[in-house]
């Protein structure tokens, strides 16, 4: 497996973590730079149909231990939250994935509590989204952030998609036949979000992005409505990226140079 590190950039450090003690073991032997977030390869080759896998999950968990993503031949929906690597499968359903599998894309970073506090009466995915961007508005625009909610969801939409074979088509024309729906009520829980500043729109989904696993880890997948109860936020404010090119073949062929804004929407909303 080669990687290449394409860029690690520091954004002006404004403020310094209040917490950031998760004293894990696997963030005290972590060889990358545990305040960053790590993203596999770019959202834009998923798209393209490039769901090769580059990196391990035992990589991956080195790199972080909350995250979201998923796996080679897009087995599925990729949760990494206290360090443990879960897929939502086609039948939405968790199962702790083994070292050896690989990732074609993700972004994961080791969870620190910059800031935490309840979160209630939002009803909508639309709802969560704005309130977690007026926020953004007061933390800064510019920097990403790694967000975990844990509490009552009075209802939860998600979805998850169907293992693909060769040859592999794009990924907007998979979720058309392969996508696969789930929504509970009334279930305890915790989304994994990623907030992507707005001028890596060529690298990833700009603004949020929400995995959610139930709390007796049992079902999950991606986030497409929710409606929540009492719920508790923690926020990991993060100044650096880091991110690892496959340097496959078929990701070295891959036009980049196509907008996708359009097809990524529909991908993230489920259209
Ligand atoms: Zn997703």
């Amino acid at each position: 497996m080669k990687k290449l590190l394409l860029s690690s950039f520091l954004l002006p450090v404004s403020f310094i973590a209040l917490s950031g003690c998760s004293n894990n073991s696997a963030k005290e032997s972590s060889k990358y730079n545990t305040e960053a977030i790590h993203q596999v390869s770019l959202l834009q080759g998923l798209m393209l149909g490039d769901y090769y896998g580059s990196v391990t999950v035992k990589e991956l968990k080195s790199m972080g231990n909350t995250g979201i993503g998923t796996f080679n031949s897009l087995n599925g929906e990729l949760i990494l939250i206290d360090g443990i690597c879960y897929r939502a499968n086609e039948s939405l359903e968790l199962e702790v994935v083994s070292d050896d599998e690989t990732v074609p894309f993700a972004d994961v970073t080791f969870l620190d509590n910059d800031l935490s506090y309840e979160l209630n009466g939002l009803n909508s995915i639309e709802e969560l989204k704005s309130t977690l961007d007026s926020k953004v508005k007061e933390l800064g625009t510019n920097r990403f952030y790694m967000i975990r909610i844990d509490g009552l969801f009075d209802e939860i939409y998600f979805r998850s998609e169907k293992k693909q074979s060769l040859p592999y088509k794009p990924l907007n024309e998979v979720l058309k036949t392969d996508q696969t729906f789930k929504t509970m009520t009334n279930t305890n829980g915790s989304i994994v979000g990623l907030y992507t500043p707005n001028y890596m729109s060529d690298l990833n989904a700009v603004g949020w992005h929400f995995h959610f696993v139930t709390e007796d880890r049992r079902s999950g997948g991606h986030v497409l409505n929710a409606d929540l109860g009492e719920c508790n936020i923690t926020w990991d404010y993060t100044d650096s990226f880091n991110m690892y090119l496959p340097n496959g073949e078929f990701f070295n062929t891959l036009d980049l140079t196509v907008d996708q804004d359009e097809a990524i929407k529909e991908v993230e909303q489920g259209n």
